[in-house]
């Protein structure tokens, strides 16, 4: 690993290797409940360890920073609470925790295709790893995050939990999507047959600050160029759709799924607010007062042509209903891209 990242984000404490309480360890008493979050670094992994210190809990995070950013973790760095593990989901796992949210994996299409060995055995080793965690002295409960890319390019619109997808496994982005399959797969099957306590989470497209500028993504990619007064690259005709939920609306819906008594199958969690890419570049480019121009591109092999969650089962189970609509959120993450953007400019 080539940074440095107590410098980096001085003050972050390294959590031991050693198995072992880490509310004991830290002369706190067993009120603290310890969390391991896989994924710790990333975009969404980053938020939900906030989330977590925030409402009192003993956080662990584990990340190999291969897309992960401890930027990301400054907030966190300065909680007592917080430990930080430098390591790769796919190695044994040696923590003592109650309850481990899995987020490891390179999540953007431009990450996954740049290493995808990486991003399938992330998946699939990780899955693996968490399962060999809960069968072992440490039975803690998991929550996975899995992806709307299990539905591939979907026939049914919008789509349910109970929709057996439509993916290519070897294309492109068969990597990711087969990656998340078979780890939902997989720890189907430790509930199943040692009856471990397995939650799987379906998580359609989310946006919000801390994107990263380079991820490729749609969101990031048209925020960075319109506050930069280059051409927005709207890919295809633009006409494809995509379903974009606010983090903090995720977010929401993890803590509420990590607390339900039990959940049985996948749960999808996202906005079912649909736009298509095109209308999504125009809000962005009139939310940014920019001046940027469309610019058409080639349309990605297999890129799906539609994407809405059906959340019946969210909204049944743990009454999920995202706050912050499109535009809203978009404010927010353009607040924060523009700040970011101007203090990598004076760095
Ligand atoms: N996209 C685009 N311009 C970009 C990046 C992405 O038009 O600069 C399109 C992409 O082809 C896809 C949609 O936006 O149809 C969402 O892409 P993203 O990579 O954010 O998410 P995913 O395809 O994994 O849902």
């Amino acid at each position: 690993m080539s940074r440095n990242f107590t410098a980096l984000i001085g003050g972050v404490r390294f959590a031991s290797r050693r198995e072992g309480d880490y509310s004991r360890a830290m002369g706190l008493g067993a009120a603290r409940q310890t969390v391991l979050v896989a994924g710790a670094a990333g975009f969404l992994g980053s938020h939900l360890v906030d989330r977590l210190l925030a409402e009192g809990y003993e956080v662990v995070g584990l990340d190999n920073l291969m897309t992960g950013d401890l930027v990301n973790l400054a907030n966190a760095a300065r909680d007592p609470h917080f430990h930080f593990q430098a390591g790769d989901v796919r190695d044994p796992l040696h923590v003592y925790a109650q309850i481990v949210f899995n987020f490891a994996c390179p999540a953007s299409p431009v990450h996954y295709q740049h290493d995808p060995y990486a991003a399938f055995t992330t998946s699939v080793m990780g899955a693996q790893r968490l399962i060999e965690l809960a069968r072992g002295r440490n039975s803690c409960r998991i929550i996975h995050a899995s992806t709307s890319e299990v539905y591939g390019d979907p026939t049914v619109h919008p789509q349910p939990e109970t929709y057996w997808g439509n993916v290519n496994p070897v294309g492109e982005r068969s990597c990711y999507d087969e990656g998340k399959r078979g780890a939902e797969t997989l720890l189907s099957d430790a509930g199943r047959v040692w009856g471990l306590d397995v939650r799987l989470v379906r998580i359609f497209n989310t946006y919000g600050p801390r994107m990263a500028f380079n991820d490729g993504r749609v969101v990031s990619n048209f925020i960075v160029q319109a506050l930069e007064g280059r051409p927005v690259t709207l890919f295809g005709e633009g006409k494809q759709t995509r379903s974009f939920c606010f983090v903090d609306d995720l977010i929401e819906g993890f803590m509420r799924v990590s607390r339900l008594e039990k959940l049985d199958g996948p749960m999808n969690l996202g906005n079912p607010g649909e736009f298509t890419i095109a209308e999504l570049a125009n809000h962005v480019v009139e939310l940014t007062k920019s001046g940027s121009k469309i610019e058409y591109r080639p349309l990605p092999a297999d890129d799906p042509k539609q994407r809405r969650p059906d959340i019946t089962k969210a909204q049944r189970l743990i009454h999920f209903q995202p706050k912050i609509d499109l535009r809203q959120g978009l404010q927010r993450t353009i607040d924060n891209f523009r700040e970011r953007l101007a203090q990598r400019a004076s760095a």
